[in-house]
């Protein structure tokens, strides 16, 4: 379901100051309340960002405007794409996965919230290993048990590679050119930081409606939050807001 404007209001106001994980599941359990928290947070992030595509499509619509930054000159880049566009296959919750490299053998399961809220923000390659890490389920080699958070930096590379082609909407890469230096690179869209961007300039929008409103009607919050959109809209063009 699509939460309406005082459950997404509340999603806002909950999730101001927390991190990136913890406003992915607010924004999460108000699209599927029947799901405890705790379920939610074993979902794996192909799971959660495919959610959260379909929720930023219902919400602001299809088209996709962001910008970026060319990493070779630095120039800023508009981009312009579909949700549909970057909607692909995402990992199975629960399941175990396979790799071997190099002697080693690794059963794993894709990362999920849980795993990413127990990063404890130490360096980016640091806290790629410790996740990793987080996600072996079990490693041997030549018969022998290995802990996996002395698995050699290839076996992780390895896994963290199969993990990519096992849940491929987990990291969406979006191919931009550079006008400036015609330069091609790849550039990582999140659709959790975006999403809560675009949340967090809706939300104080809406606020600024409800001023306005209360401030020469007198109504209430709730009043003015329950009203139909075009009801609002008109009042607003009446009194110049
Ligand atoms: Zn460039």
């Amino acid at each position: 379901m699509t939460p309406n404007t005082t459950e997404l209001l509340k999603v806002w106001e909950q999730g101001a100051g927390q991190p990136i994980p913890i406003r992915a599941l607010l924004l999460m359990r108000s699209v599927v309340p029947e799901q405890d928290g705790e379920a939610l947070a074993h979902w794996n992030i192909g799971q959660r960002d495919r959610l959260l595509l379909n929720l930023r499509d219902a919400l602001f619509g299809p088209e996709v405007h962001c910008l970026t930054d060319c990493t070779n000159c630095g120039e800023p880049i508009e981009l312009d794409f579909r949700i549909d566009d970057i909607r692909v296959p995402h990992g199975e919750s629960g399941r175990a996965y396979h790799a071997a490299v190099e002697g080693y053998e690794v059963r794993f399961r894709l990362p999920d919230s849980t795993d990413l809220l127990a990063l404890d923000g130490g360096q980016p390659a640091q806290a790629e290993r410790q996740l990793l890490a987080r996600c072996v389920l079990y490693a041997w080699t030549k018969d022998c048990d290995v802990e996996a958070a002395t698995l050699p930096d290839a076996v992780l590379t390895a896994v963290s590679r199969k993990m990519g082609e096992a849940d491929p909407q987990a990291e969406v890469l979006l191919e931009v050119s550079c006008p400036a230096c015609s330069s091609v690179s790849p550039a990582p869209f999140d659709i959790v930081s975006h999403l809560w961007t675009e949340l967090d300039a809706w939300a104080r929008r809406m606020l600024r409606e409800v001023h306005t409103l209360a401030t020469v009607y007198g109504w209430s919050e709730a009043a003015v939050l329950r009203m139909n959109p075009v009801r609002r809209r008109a009042y607003l063009d009446l009194v110049g807001g």
